[in-house]
């Protein structure tokens, strides 16, 4: 046995797929084929005097995504600013939330190859806008504003994932669930999700948690894999070598296959968040959560014990029900009257 393993906790920032933005009714476009700036509007732009309106379609998926992560939902909730500079955010914050998110303390249950399933603790959901696009080209940079104010939900997990394939087995089914809500369509390659492992790690004698550092916006579950094996082995070097490891934000450098430090952490003080002045609190009522609950359509778990039921494994029915368009693909071969062992093994 190894004296160390790795600790992980998972930001994760999923968009909400909607017709219009977060704070006005500019519509939401693809990011891929729309050109640039070609989606915008005084609200997006965070143009002086202008004023956010709360997109309740947003609210309400957001509420849906909290209710298959068997989250609560607090009677209040509250947007705050979030502020910092940065060329994205031309309003100099982003409206977020703070002490008062939308969804709190869920959890999400995940099926590990060897057979096991284990329990993640969600900590929170909250609602927050997407920021601008930067567009690095030779001698400058170009901003496309299309993507600032799109409605982002932010879940975050307790510290309880011990290793790269659980932290990838949490991804793969709450992008499935994301999938399955009709949230986004979980192309992480277009940004629609992306992942900031946050990673310690822990000796067997440690009674607390060790510092530790967070790999920024990942936007695949293979890199999310790589970085939580290398920063892994880098902070056991560093604990090992006497060096320790200091509180950082990291990217991810593909080329090289290593993580890079780009600045030593901010804390929560510096962002200076306060509740958004020009926003109504949010109060949510038990019929209004159990109107959304009956939105819910039959999540990854139900449709996996469904499949069990007749006659596929665990592991394979969990396999199959991962991407919603193989699930979808395998009932339509059921439907037909194929054998469902037989139809799950030539799937997978
Ligand atoms: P912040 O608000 O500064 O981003 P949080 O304490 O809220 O920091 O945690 C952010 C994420 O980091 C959460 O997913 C949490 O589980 C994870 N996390 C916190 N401490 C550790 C640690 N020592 N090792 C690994 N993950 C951690
Ligand atoms: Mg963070």
């Amino acid at each position: 046995m190894s004296e160390w393993m790795p600790v992980v906790g998972l930001e994760i920032h999923a968009e909400i797929l909607t017709k219009t933005k977060m704070f006005s009714n500019c519509p939401v476009v693809d990011s891929v084929s729309a050109l640039p700036n070609t989606a915008v509007d005084p609200v997006s732009l965070g143009l002086p005097g202008t004023l956010p309106v709360i997109n309740m379609e947003a609210v309400e998926r957001a509420m849906m995504v909290g209710l298959a992560l068997h989250c609560e939902i607090p009677p209040i909730n509250q947007f705050a600013r979030k502020s910092y500079f940065y060329p994205d955010l031309p309003k100099g914050y982003q409206i977020s939330q703070y002490d008062r998110p939308l969804t709190v303390r869920g959890y999400l249950d995940i099926d590990l190859s060897d057979g096991t399933t284990k329990r993640i603790r969600v900590r929170r959901a909250h609602l927050e806008e997407d920021t601008g696009k930067l567009i690095h080209i030779d001698g400058g940079s170009l901003v496309d504003f299309n993507r600032a104010g799109v409605p982002l939900l932010e879940i975050v997990t307790e510290p309880d994932i011990h290793s790269a394939e659980e932290a990838e087995a949490f991804a793969r089914k709450l992008r499935a669930i994301l999938q399955y809500l009709g949230i986004n369509d979980g192309d992480m390659s277009k940004g629609v999700m992306r992942i900031e492992p946050n990673i310690s790690v822990k000796h067997k004698d440690d009674t607390g948690l060790r510092t530790r550092t967070e790999v920024k916006n990942l936007n695949s579950i293979r890199t999310v894999y790589r970085s939580i094996e290398y920063e892994t082995a880098r902070q056991i070097k560093a604990w090992e070598n006497g060096d320790g490891v200091r509180q950082a934000t990291m990217g991810w450098d593909e080329a090289r296959g290593c993580t890079v430090i780009q600045r030593f952490k901010e804390s929560a003080e510096e962002y200076r968040y306060f509740p958004e002045p020009d926003l109504p609190i949010i109060e949510v009522s038990p019929e209004w959560v159990a109107r959304i609950r009956e939105r819910l359509p039959e999540l990854p778990d139900a449709k996996r014990d469904r499949f069990i039921g007749v006659g596929v494994t665990r592991y394979d029915a969990s396999v199959l029900v991962a991407d919603k368009l193989v699930a979808d693909y395998y009932e339509r071969a059921i439907s037909t009257g194929a054998t469902p062992k037989t139809v799950a093994n030539w799937i997978i």
